[in-house]
């Protein structure tokens, strides 16, 4: 299986362990497959009985043709071992069974299950690729015979820092430095990352916002004297972020993962078609489940679901996607996110027409807007439903929710619950819902327990965690509760000027 670019014709392609390493095609395009794999009806049977590293296996190798599959089941084993859960993924079920339920086909029950997402290192969902994604590489830069080490940078407004980090601590060959906005994430996300051990690993606190974060990056990416510096201590830059390949990737196996569990729960009879709700921000997520469809999961419509950065909901729902627009911080921040990189995937394969694609994104780029063609919106609309939740409507979801099926959720989950809520309203549609759940209610304790109309005015982040697990009877995360005696390892502070020798200063460590 080769990869290709989205924006051009004439680029070769590239095997799956190179794509992972570089990360962007060079013509500035993103890596998709040349083909999607198709599984019949028997092969997706055989996940049933398969644990979820042999599930990923499966799914993997059919995509990252020249991994073996040792170093697969190796890359699979090394990345879930930490999970609390012997399922890695759980599916909450909710399914309102008419009162004679046995007299009904299961197809027929109104069912609804949350795919948690969350039960790994850091309690987001963004573990499930990033806890592989490291492993891909460090097997990749063997196969290449790259002998320069990687270095991995990342800004981050709070979750991804965390999560990369956790993923790249201790992999050999490679070394990960996260900066975070001084004071611009919560206490408990500043812990989370400040308290990371590791050799590799070094997190630094920037005076300033998200965005100069993601400029300062970016500048470091793009500085020919700082990769030449680099290239002497033999060091190569490289980014985590959910565009590359080998973060997308393993975000398929959990369809296919909840769809198979769905059938060993009897909620679902094997072949019936499933709905899919996705809380969404950059693509990533809904993407993944996008190529599970692809690849022959019944999967009915996928929903995507924005909070009132609802760039996406506009763009599905009228043709246009414009960036011009107001940007909101919200109780979802993980979806507050104007560019969304992956739908440029989706519409490469609804096209299969590169030069079209690199139309629309020189476009987005100079304008900060594109329109498709009509054509191209009807066949996306078969396949996508979007709209988008407010900020009182996530939290009264997360509200009823407790108070009615005793179950809690996070502000993303809540969005997605909204959303698919007016989806049924809509259209009728009340075939199986799977919901995508993406963080730990515990790591949103404020959002969550105002939500509930708790008064938190008093209450420090540990005690807001405690407040939450006294509600609803569930634990604390261990990791989020281990945060309060854990010792802080990263104090360094620094100013935007001063990023580029931060880095190279690590780099040669
Ligand atoms: C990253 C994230 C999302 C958005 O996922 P995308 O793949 O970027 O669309 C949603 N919820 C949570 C909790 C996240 O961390």
């Amino acid at each position: 299986m080769k990869y290709i670019s989205t924006r051009s014709k004439n680029f070769e392609g590239l095997t799956s362990a190179e794509a992972i390493l570089k990360g962007l095609a060079p013509d500035g395009g993103l890596f998709v497959p040349e083909k999607i794999p198709y599984l019949s009806n028997k092969e997706i049977k055989n996940l049933i009985d398969k644990s979820y590293e042999k599930r990923a296996v499966d799914i993997l190798s059919r995509f990252l043709t020249d991994y073996t599959s040792d170093e697969l089941n190796e890359c699979a084993e090394l990345a879930y071992d930490w999970f609390d859960i012997h399922d890695r993924v759980r599916l909450a079920i909710m399914s309102d069974k008419p009162e004679k339920a046995k007299k009904i086909k299961a197809n027929q029950n109104n069912v609804t299950a949350f795919l948690e997402l969350w039960h790994g290192p850091t309690s987001a969902f963004k573990d499930m690729a990033l806890q592989i994604l490291p492993q891909l590489m460090r097997v990749a830069l063997k196969k290449t015979g790259e002998s320069h080490e990687i270095l991995i940078l990342v800004a981050t407004s709070g979750d991804t820092g965390k999560a990369a980090l956790a993923g790249f601590a201790d992999v050999p060959q490679t070394k990960i430095m996260v900066f975070y906005p001084d004071g611009g994430v919560s206490k408990i996300q500043r812990l989370q990352m400040v308290t990371q051990r590791g050799d590799n690993v070094n997190v630094t606190a920037l005076k300033g916002n998200f965005d100069d974060c993601q400029n300062g990056v970016k500048k470091i990416f793009s500085d020919p004297q700082i990769a030449e510096e680099l290239d002497k201590a033999n060091v190569k830059l490289s980014s985590a972020n959910s565009i590359n390949w080998g973060r997308l990737v393993p975000q398929i196996v959990y369809y296919f993962a909840a769809y198979v569990d769905l059938v060993i729960a009897k909620e679902i009879n094997f072949g019936d078609i499933v709905n899919v709700t996705v809380p969404t921000g950059n693509f990533g997520n809904i993407l993944a489940a996008y190529y599970a469809k692809k690849m022959g999961l019944p999967i009915g419509k996928l929903i995507c679901a924005s909070n009132i950065n609802n760039i996406l909901t506009d763009f599905f729902n009228t043709g246009v996607y414009d960036r011009n627009r107001s940007f909101f911080k919200t109780i979802s921040p993980s979806m507050d996110i104007l560019i969304s990189s992956n739908l440029e995937r989706l519409l490469y394969h609804e096209t299969n027409d590169p030069d079209y694609i690199k139309k629309i994104m020189d476009e987005l780029n100079t304008n900060g807007r594109y329109e498709i063609s009509s054509d191209l919106k009807k066949k996306l609309n078969k396949i996508f439903y979007a709209d988008y939740a407010g900020e009182e409507e996530a939290r009264s979801f997360i509200a009823t929710m407790l108070k009615d099926k005793n179950y809690l959720i996070d502000t993303h989950t809540a969005v997605a619950l909204a959303v698919a809520n007016k989806y049924v309203k809509t259209t009728k549609d009340s075939k199986p819902m799977i919901i995508a759940s993406t963080a730990s209610a515990f790591k949103f304790a404020p959002a969550v327990l105002t939500s509930i109309n708790e008064d938190i005015s008093n209450l420090d982040e540990f005690a807001q965690l405690n407040r939450l697990q006294a509600i609803s009877k569930i634990d604390i995360p261990r990791n989020l509760a281990s945060l309060k005696t854990a010792e802080v390892l990263h104090n360094d502070v620094c100013e935007s000027s001063e990023m580029a020798e931060k880095v190279l200063a690590f780099a040669k460590k």
